[in-house]
């Protein structure tokens, strides 16, 4: 039996992973999170019948009503996730908010399934330096890191030459600058291939998701950021690949269902058996390739330029998005307001070279204050 715990049980990893653990009767849900979607619990609880469950949101947890099960707050969050008997973690968290979680599972050496790339975007150098003290693995859920994760599997990781790491390019790849600019949540929100949250599916149109990637690419592979390529990929087959000193190139390929990396992340090392679709070879014509345009999509150069700036930059990147992107989901603000934002929150900020975890955390709240008071 494995124990599995689920952080962001409500949201799109958060069900498929539920859709996956119904297929699997020897896999066992231990606990979940929940942050405001109470009204989705009590039907979670009589389903999974979890040990317990976590409330991560204050209000929501001040309202929930007697259940048949311990409910924690988000003050007990850190102490009960210490005492947790589970296998693996999954934390399926949106945002910057899943930092904590990542931080101290990984510090206590435990396995984590690592949906949440906004923590290891954030803290990448203090996460894979805790993860070399305590033993921890990251078991990457993101389709691509798991493609990169597969295409590595039985070769040494000092012969790898180059990753390229695959995007979509979003439901915006195919429009020019002037109609970009006038074009709303809602059309950014028809993703063409992937059915996913909204954050992530704006960051996709932006190909901030992307940049986003490259960073997770290189904390997650030990590799230089010029060892990252990305490639436009529209049909979303290839989900990346790994180029090796010899010229040779291993990739993962399937039809675009995060389901598969999710599993894969949870049963790693071994492949369970599925009768999910496959890919329909009779239908594929033709796969295209390209280079990222980075005059229509400047979020890509943004998250090169944190990177290289390093410290606490990736994090007030990823803190400025969340804010931009829920204020483009409400119509506040035009798509190019979500990077210019982000840009000038960038530069106004006094970088910290080795911030650690608290002064990170601390950053966040503040910036996040100081964003939604402007
Ligand atoms: P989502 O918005 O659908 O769900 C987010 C979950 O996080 C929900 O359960 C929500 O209740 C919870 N949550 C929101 N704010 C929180 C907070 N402040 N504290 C604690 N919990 C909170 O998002 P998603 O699309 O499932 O994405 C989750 C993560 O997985 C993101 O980091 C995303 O980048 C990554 N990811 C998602 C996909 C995908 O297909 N959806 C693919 C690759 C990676
Ligand atoms: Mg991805």
């Amino acid at each position: 039996m494995k124990k599995i715990g689920l952080l962001g049980a409500t949201g799109s990893i958060g069900s498929q992973t539920l859709q996956i653990l119904r297929e699997q009767p020897a896999w066992q849900l231990s606990f979940l999170s929940i942050h405001k979607s109470l009204d989705k619990l009590p039907a979670l609880i009589e389903e999974f019948r979890p040990n317990y469950v976590l409330i991560t949101d204050e209000e929501t947890f001040r309202q929930a009503g007697a259940l048949p099960v311990p409910v924690y707050g988000p003050q007990d969050f850190v102490r009960v996730l210490e005492q947790a008997e589970v296998d693996v973690l999954l934390n399926a968290i949106v945002g910057t908010s899943g930092l904590s979680a990542t931080y101290h599972w990984v510090k206590w050496g435990r396995d984590l399934a690592l949906a949440n790339k906004e923590s290891l975007v954030s803290a990448g150098k203090l996460i894979t330096d805790l993860t070399k003290q305590s033993g921890a693995r990251l078991l990457p859920v993101d389709s691509e890191h798991s493609a990169i994760w597969q295409s590595l599997q039985g070769n040494d990781p000092r012969s790898v030459s180059r990753i390229l790491l695959t995007a979509s390019g979003g439901a915006f790849r195919d429009r020019s600058y002037q109609e970009i600019r006038s074009l709303k949540a809602r059309d950014a929100l028809r993703h063409p291939n992937w059915s996913m949250g909204q954050k992530i599916t704006i960051d996709s149109a932006t190909l901030i998701n992307k940049g986003l990637e490259v960073m997770e690419a290189k904390w997650l592979f030990d590799v230089a950021l010029d060892q990252i390529e990305v490639l436009i990929h529209k049909e979303s087959i290839i989900h990346s690949m790994v180029e090796y000193h010899d010229g040779a190139i291993m990739a993962q390929l399937g039809v675009p269902d995060m389901k598969l990396p999710i599993q894969y992340a949870l049963s790693y090392p071994e492949r369970l058996e599925t009768d999910w679709p496959r890919l329909d070879w009779s239908h594929i014509k033709s796969l295209n390739f390209d280079k990222p345009d980075l005059q229509r999509f400047p979020g890509l150069s943004l998250c090169y330029d944190a990177m290289k700036q390093g410290g606490s930059m990736p994090l007030v990147l990823n803190v400025a998005n969340e804010h931009f992107v829920a204020q483009y989901l409400q119509d506040k603000i035009g798509f190019y307001d979500i990077t210019e934002g982000i840009s000038e929150t960038m530069s106004r900020h006094r970088l910290i070279q080795d911030p650690s975890v608290e002064d990170l955390l601390n950053l966040e709240k503040d910036l996040r204050k100081r964003l939604q008071s402007q």
